[in-house]
């Protein structure tokens, strides 16, 4: 046990310091500045996978991971669409998937907002054409915002959400 605790010791930090982003700084103290005047301190989104490929549900997990930490800016990822002020749809919608759409959008409280993310959301993307979806998030619902990108970056979902709160 001695032994290990010397070589801890001796060993030392290995992990690199996080560089700080200052762009993604100024853009999530925007975001916050808007949602601490107009949603009382915190913007809910229900993310919906209506087909996708999961890719783009990285780049949402990107956005909660220890690096972009959106929560720290007031935007909050919840497992209801009754706590949601949006949804955020990913991935073409599935014949399958479109009528589980429709009921979460139901489902959402006024006033509510949608966001389509990712080119599948927007037309189909890789997967238009296929016998087993419809096309992107229109065919159902009319998006408030179009975030195109296969799959869009988390500092390009999170300008899209400030665009959004600055047209709300
Ligand atoms: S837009 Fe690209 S990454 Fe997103 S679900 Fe479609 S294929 Fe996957």
């Amino acid at each position: 046990m001695l032994r290990l605790f010397n070589k801890i010791r001796k060993t030392g930090m290995v992990t690199e310091t996080i560089a700080v982003d200052s762009d993604l700084q100024a853009l999530g103290i925007e975001v916050k500045s808007v949602i601490n005047k107009r949603f009382a301190g915190s913007f809910a989104i229900r993310a919906v996978d209506s087909g996708s490929c999961n890719a783009c549900e990285l780049e949402i997990h990107a956005l909660n991971n220890a690096f972009y930490d959106i929560e720290r800016f007031g935007v909050h990822f919840v497992a209801s669409p009754r706590h949601a002020d949006a949804l955020l749809v990913t991935g073409p919608v599935s014949q399958h998937m479109a009528q589980a759409v429709l009921d979460v959008w139901e489902a959402t409280p006024e006033p509510k907002w949608l966001l389509a993310m990712g080119d599948c959301a927007v037309d189909g993307g890789e997967f238009a054409g296929s016998y087993a979806v419809m096309g992107g998030i229109a065919k159902i619902l009319k998006p408030d915002v179009i975030i195109p990108g296969c799959p869009p970056t988390p500092e390009v979902i999170l300008k899209a959400i400030l665009g959004l709160l600055h047209n709300t």
